[in-house]
C-alpha cells in the first residue's frame, strides 16, 4: 500500500469519528466542542492561567492538545496529514481544482504573496492567546471554525468568512486556511523551531541534491506549497508529512523521510 493510500485510510476514518462528533453536537447529544478540540489548549489553557479566572476548563482536550503539539518536535506536523478532520475536508475539497490537470498552473500565489501569508496564522495565535488570557475568548471562539459548524444557527457574517477557507476557497488554493490562517498550526511550528533550537532530530523530507533532476514535480505536488527541491533537508515546519513529494519525485529514492536534527 503506497503512503497515499494509507493516508487516505486513515483520513477517512477521522472524517467518519468527526462527522459523528459533530452531528451529536449540532443536534445537541453532545454539549460543547471544546470537550473535542485539541485547539483548547491554547482557548483554554490560556484562560487558565490568568490567576482571575482561577481555574482550567476541559481538561482532558487540552492535555490531548499538548501532546498533540509537543510530539511535532519528533514527528512534525503528521496530526495535520492524517488526523484533523479541517485538514482532510480542504484536501478532499481542493480535488475539486479545474488546474488539477495542469499541475504546473495549480500554485495560484506567488511564493512572495505565499510568505506573506503565513504571518497571518501567528497573528491569530497571539489574538486568541491574548483574549482568551483575559478571558475574552469569545472574540476568537464566535469566529472559530469548530465552533461555527457546532452552532450552524449562529453563524454571522465574519463565521461564513472563516467556513468559506475551508469549504471554498481550498477549491483554487489547497489547505487554505490549514497553510495561513490556522493558530494551532501556528503553535505547532513554534514548538517545532524550539525542537530545532535545541538539536532535537525531527521527522523530515531528505533529498539527494546531486541526484535531482530539477523537474520540479515535488514542489508543484506540495499542498503547502514549500520549495522542496534544491534542498538537502526539508526543516520546514509547514511540512505535513503528506509524502506527496516522495511520490512524486521520479528518481528512486531521491526524497526519503528521515529523522534529522
Ligand atoms: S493546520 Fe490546523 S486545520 Fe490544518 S490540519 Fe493542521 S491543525 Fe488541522
Ligand atoms: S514537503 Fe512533501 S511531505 Fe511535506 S507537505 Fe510538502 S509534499 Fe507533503
Ligand atoms: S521531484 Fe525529485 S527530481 Fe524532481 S525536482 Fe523534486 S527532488 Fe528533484
Amino acid at each position: 500500500m503506497k503512503i497515499r493510500q494509507y493516508r487516505r485510510l486513515v483520513q477517512i476514518v477521522f472524517l467518519i469519528i468527526s462527522a459523528v462528533l459533530f452531528y451529536h453536537l449540532i443536534f445537541g447529544k453532545l454539549s460543547v466542542a471544546h470537550q473535542y478540540c485539541p485547539y483548547s489548549a491554547v482557548c483554554f489553557g490560556a484562560m487558565g492561567l490568568n490567576p482571575k479566572f482561577g481555574q482550567f476548563l476541559y481538561i482532558v482536550p487540552m492535555i490531548i492538545g499538548l501532546i498533540i503539539a509537543l510530539s511535532t518536535i519528533f514527528t512534525g506536523r503528521i496530526f495535520c496529514s492524517y488526523v484533523c478532520p479541517i485538514g482532510s475536508l480542504q484536501e478532499f475539497i481542493s480535488k475539486f481544482n479545474p488546474m488539477n490537470k495542469k499541475r504546473n498552473k495549480k500554485n495560484i500565489l506567488t511564493y512572495k504573496i505565499h510568505n506573506i501569508l503565513l504571518i497571518l496564522k501567528y497573528l491569530i495565535l497571539i489574538f486568541t492567546m491574548l483574549t482568551a488570557y483575559k478571558s475574552i475568548h469569545y472574540l476568537y471562539i464566535k469566529n472559530c471554525p469548530i465552533m461555527n459548524i457546532n452552532h450552524p444557527q449562529n453563524i454571522g457574517l465574519i463565521g461564513m468568512l472563516v467556513l468559506s477557507t475551508i469549504f471554498i476557497i481550498p477549491i483554487f488554493i489547497e489547505r487554505f486556511w490549514c497553510k495561513y490562517l490556522c493558530p494551532y498550526a501556528a503553535l505547532m511550528n513554534i514548538i517545532q523551531w524550539i525542537g530545532k533550537f535545541l538539536h532535537i532530530p525531527r521527522m523530515k523530507i531528505h533529498g539527494t541534491e546531486s541526484a535531482c533532476v530539477n523537474c520540479q514535480l515535488c514542489n508543484r505536488y506540495c499542498p503547502m506549497q514549500i520549495k522542496i527541491s534544491k534542498k538537502d533537508s526539508i526543516n520546514d515546519p509547514e511540512c505535513i508529512q503528506c509524502g506527496l513529494c516522495i511520490e512524486k519525485c521520479p528518481v528512486h529514492g531521491g526524497l526519503t523521510f528521515e529523522l534529522i536534527n
